[in-house]
């Protein structure tokens, strides 16, 4: 039974790191050099799901469990991932922002990053067929602690009911757009009918812990496989594991 799971957030991957939004990005040679990692490592894909049915005492977890999730829906990430994923037979989370599919991300104009296109309802479709799952990212990809009550249930409320239209499949699970959310934001999640909701807080996540503040796994182009691998074991970088264990045996 897994004790801990990691949560990995991806936002991008291309055959060539987007000028501008390289931070956020992977290649598609990095995220294959990474799922081979991960499978020889042993570990095992597992859904939100999973991990709440494990949460309530309904099946065990493997022993070394991930989460794979990608936020946006940006077109080529859900263009470039899902192959290799499958290839790898591993699944992953997409939270995509409903709003705005068939789109661009506008809301990264204001991040003074590129716009990118968004994948069409069709290619989210797809996405379903192929084994992976959907999720909310929000209406139109607003930092919800920062919006008033009305619009923020209106972002939660409605970007559900639209994928679950476009997609016929229930929508159980949200990332807040920018990681942004409050105990107000939190509270509308839960009663918009949401089973958990990830945070961009970095760690990783027990199955004791708050499924309405979840921590994840960053994954940047800019660090190489070992990088990764102490992150995925960790939760942490290795600087932010070795200041964390500093801050616990100053507290
Ligand atoms: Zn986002």
């Amino acid at each position: 039974m897994a004790t801990s799971i990691s949560i990995l957030c991806y936002h991008q991957v291309a055959p060539q790191l987007p000028p501008g939004f390289e931070r956020y990005s992977v290649t598609t040679a990095q995220f294959a050099a990474q799922l081979r990692w991960l499978a020889l490592a042993g570990y095992h894909t597992i859904s939100f799901d999973q991990m709440l049915a494990a949460r309530a005492g309904n099946g065990s977890l493997p022993a070394k469990s991930v989460i794979i999730t990608f936020d946006d829906g940006l077109r080529d990430c859900i263009h470039y991932a899902p192959p290799l994923l499958v290839s790898y037979k591993m699944t992953a989370t997409f939270f995509l922002v409903a709003g705005l599919m068939g789109g661009a991300s506008a809301w990264l104009a204001q991040e003074q990053a590129p716009v990118m296109p968004i994948a069409s309802w069709q290619q989210a479709r797809d996405l379903l067929a192929a084994g992976m799952s959907c999720g909310a990212h929000g209406l139109t990809h607003t930092r919800l602690a920062a919006t008033p009550a009305l619009q923020c249930e209106e972002e939660l409320v409605q970007s559900r009911r639209l994928l679950e239209s476009e997609l016929g499949s229930p929508i159980r699970h949200i990332a807040y757009p920018f990681g942004s959310y409050n105990v107000a934001v939190r509270a509308q999640v839960m009663a918009a009918g949401y089973a958990t909701a990830c945070t961009t807080q970095k760690g990783h996540v027990a199955l004791t812990d708050d499924v309405f503040s979840l921590r994840r796994v960053p994954v940047y182009s800019f660090e190489n496989i070992v990088d990764f691998a102490f992150r995925v074991r960790s939760g942490y970088s290795f600087r932010e594991w070795l200041r964390s264990r500093y801050q616990k045996k100053t507290a």
